[in-house]
């Protein structure tokens, strides 16, 4: 925009004046001639311009003019010499300084006009010294001795035009100082010494790198969490490292957040691939949800996970729920109540016309040592000792024995946990493991599978792209001689897995 004015002014100037910058040049050299030959002790610039009949309009630009050239003159002697070794002498310094007085030229006008002369130089010893990697002890002086001469600190001559090139500098540097995780704190402080020796400080340095700072700290987070849990250790290693980077633990936590969810989410599908909580899976995922400030709703819902999983766990490990009472069924005296639930149950019968099923609708209760059912078409207990067999598929239960009480029991609200129970009830009271398959539970997949399977799927549901509730799930089922290979194990969310058809 200020480059658009000056142009226009110019224009406008050439146009109403054309002869003033040739006017000016000649006024210049005239009242330069004048100075050098009175020196500026003698030098009066009312006297000069009344002599050379310089008008009000004229004055700043002429003087601006010798200034720039008497300037011009001592630089390119400082530049020709061996002064270059050091900053201007003092009374080369002293010189400009009578000089400016006598123009009547305040210290800002001085200053642009010795910076408009040098700029070019300043860029050049800039870009040259930043064509390596690091700016070395010499020509960190060379950049002081600028600076000194020009009377500015050395970060001040860095902002500005050049202060782009610096950035860019700093950060291509610091980019390479943390590409492929071979981190040295010694190259950092290296990279530190460049930047002070560009004018840049410390806490500017910081600022500066600021986004790839984050951006580092997340690449390291996710090659941390890719193949390993994420540990107390490691986690305090970070913190202290995004520390060093002026990275507060508090930022740091809300920069991660969307990948903690992630890790959360992938922690918890891990666990729930062989169906047990184990108590060193809980303490993590309850080390992750008071570690990272997750959103309310992310932990509301992780919570109810792990009283899912951790209800599994139990009733695995034959700890059963206990229930009251219900209505409708006769018990005898002691006997616990373990499940009660809706279920349909379809009985299967084959005829010499062919096979007929028959629907029935109610209830189904477990106790501790038989389970019963009641609708208003048929009722009946079967006792466990008599149970020869539980398959679980995805959508019913299948029941084996001898009696009427075989088929298949479809669980509208929680067929998982039904059929959980049931199976432990059996297995209790008979004091025997029940045979008892279960599809569609990823029990044994080795863990290098899932860690291959979840970055396959981007730890999204291959089906709906959801990336919550999340299950390893075999495409061909094990009992249907599907095997833990990659190729055969997907990732999808609960509701789609519930979806998938039984019949493959
Ligand atoms: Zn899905």
């Amino acid at each position: 925009m200020a480059k658009w004015i000056e142009w226009a002014k110019r224009v406008v100037e050439r146009i109403d004046d054309p002869d003033r910058a040739q006017r000016t040049d000649a006024l210049a050299f005239a009242l330069q001639t004048e100075l050098a030959r009175l020196k500026p002790q003698m030098f009066d610039l009312h006297a000069a311009v009344a002599q050379l009949n310089i008008d009000a309009y004229d004055l700043p630009v002429v003087t601006e003019k010798v200034y720039r050239s008497v300037f011009t003159k001592t630089w390119k002697a400082w530049k020709g010499s061996d002064y270059a070794r050091s900053p201007l002498q003092l009374s080369q310094r002293q010189l400009l300084g009578a000089v400016a007085q006598k123009l009547g030229l305040d210290d800002e006008t001085t200053r642009r006009l010795e910076w408009e002369t040098a700029r070019a130089d300043v860029t050049a010893t800039f870009s040259s010294a930043m064509l390596d990697s690091h700016i070395d002890e010499s020509e960190g002086e060379r950049l002081l001795r600028l600076a000194a001469c020009l009377r500015e600190p050395l970060g001040g001559l860095s902002q500005d035009a050049l202060r782009p090139a610096v950035e860019q500098f700093l950060r291509a540097e610091f980019g390479s100082l943390t590409s492929c995780g071979n981190y040295n704190p010694e190259n950092w402080e290296s990279l530190k010494a460049s930047a002070s020796r560009l004018g840049v400080s410390g806490d500017q340095l910081l600022l500066i790198l600021r986004p790839q700072v984050l951006q580092w700290v997340r690449s390291l987070f996710a090659s941390m969490t890719q193949y390993e849990k994420l540990t107390p250790d490691s986690w305090r290693q970070l913190v202290s490292l995004a520390g060093f980077y002026d990275v507060g633990g508090l930022e740091l936590v809300t920069v991660l957040q969307p990948q903690a969810v992630v890790l959360v989410e992938h922690t918890l599908a891990d666990a729930k691939a062989d169906g047990i909580l184990t108590t060193e899976e809980r303490a993590n995922l309850e080390w992750l949800l008071s570690e990272f400030s997750l959103p309310a709703h992310t932990i509301a819902y992780v919570r109810s996970e792990i009283d899912q999983l951790q209800l599994f766990t139990d009733i695995a490990q034959g700890r059963l729920p206990t229930w009251g009472y219900p209505t409708g069924f006769e018990f005898r005296a002691g006997e616990i109540v373990h499940l009660v639930a809706h279920a349909e149950y379809h009985r299967v019968r084959q005829s010499q016309r062919g096979r007929r099923v028959d629907v029935h609708n109610g209830m189904l209760v477990v106790t501790d040592n038989r389970m019963m059912y009641s609708s208003p078409t048929t009722a009946f207990a079967l006792s466990h000792s008599k149970v020869l067999g539980i398959i679980e598929y995805r959508d019913c239960v299948e029941i084996r024995s001898g009696g009427k009480s075989a088929g298949f029991y479809y669980f509208p609200e929680n067929k998982r946990l039904a059929a959980a129970i049931y199976s432990t009830a059996i297995g209790r009271a008979n004091q025997r493991i029940v045979e008892r398959q279960v599809e569609g539970i990823s029990r044994n997949i080795p863990r290098d599978v899932r860690q291959r399977v979840w970055q396959r799927y981007g730890g999204r549901c291959a089906e709906c792209g959801s990336d919550q509730y999340l299950e390893f799930d075999h495409v061909v089922p094990v009992s249907r001689g599907g095997s833990n290979s990659d190729a055969n194990v997907q990732l999808l969310c609960r509701r789609c897995n519930l979806a998938k058809s039984d019949n493959i």
